[in-house]
């Protein structure tokens, strides 16, 4: 039912975890599978560009959430805001060799988190 990848990913999910002071936080829930997902970025400065420094994440719920958040930690981290604004839901499925479409919700609840933690962080300047 899900990709070697999305299985991967389940077994070994990167950047899990919580963070100390974070610059900005997003949370969403899932009221399909109930998956919570937390998202916490530190937001570094490089050649006067803000970029990802840091990405953590703790989510509760099913196995392709829990794989959507460690795939879309890695896509986006090292990245600066603006290219990492334009990752969307579908990246995040294409990256983990496509999800069952059942699962869909879970990649966009990754996608959906972070793009929340940006926005805080961007209305909290
Ligand atoms: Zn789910």
């Amino acid at each position: 039912m899900y990709s070697k990848k999305v299985m991967e990913h389940f077994r070994n999910p990167r950047n899990m975890g919580g963070m100390k002071n974070p610059d900005a936080i997003g949370e969403i829930g899932n009221p399909v599978c109930g998956d919570v997902m937390k998202v916490y970025l530190k937001i570094g400065k490089r050649n006067g560009k803000e970029f990802i420094e840091d990405i953590k994440f703790q989510t509760f719920g099913c196995a392709a959430a829990i794989a959507s958040s460690s795939m879309i930690s890695e896509l986006v981290k090292g990245k600066t805001l603006k290219e990492a604004m334009k990752i969307t839901r579908d990246d995040v499925a294409d990256a983990l060799g496509g999800l069952p479409p059942l699962k869909l919700h879970c990649s966009n609840l990754a996608a959906d988190a972070f793009h929340e933690a940006i926005k805080n962080y961007k209305g909290k300047k």
